[in-house]
């Protein structure tokens, strides 16, 4: 599955590349029938907030989701309901939470001069973007995540 989400999904298109998931963002000044092309030749799954949007997606045939939930635990909870996506969180399977770019692990030696030295004593495997160089690692942020990955897999547990 790839997708393609509607601009204010920010937040959700983060979460989506972590776990794996190729996404893009749509730009708030793409319009709609732009939109729906590279949605289509790419074969995307639109996800948007927007009723309409949803509706006209669905008239011409295109694969899209429509969330009214608000909180990304929430959204992914829906999403996972909907088309039981992945909530596996590994760094060797994860995109770029900027830039969607794929993430390959690294000696960490080679990126020394690129985090601060307590970053580098700290932690033993590093991860860089193929397309825009920034450099992951399992800190704070990924522990934030895995976090909120948790809740959204208790969330959906409950329910079974
Ligand atoms: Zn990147």
């Amino acid at each position: 599955m790839k997708f393609y989400v509607d601009a204010m999904f920010g937040n959700l298109s983060r979460f989506l590349r972590v776990l794996g998931y190729d996404c893009l963002l749509r730009s708030n000044t793409q319009n709609t029938d732009d939109y729906f092309c590279k949605v289509i030749e790419e074969n995307r799954i639109i996800i948007t907030r927007s009723r309409v949007l949803y509706n006209q997606a669905r008239k011409r045939d295109i694969k899209a989701i429509f969330i009214n939930k608000e909180g990304i635990v929430n959204i992914l909870c829906e999403l996972k309901r909907k088309i039981n996506i992945n909530l596996t969180c590994d760094p060797n399977n994860s995109r770029c939470s900027d830039c969607n770019g794929l993430l390959v692990k690294t000696d960490k030696n080679l990126i020394k001069k690129e985090v601060n030295s307590g970053t580098f004593e700290h932690f033993e495997e590093f991860w860089k973007c193929k397309s825009c160089g920034k450099i992951y690692w399992e800190g704070a942020h990924w522990a934030d995540i895995r976090r909120k990955i948790k809740q959204v897999k208790e969330c959906v547990g409950n329910e079974n």
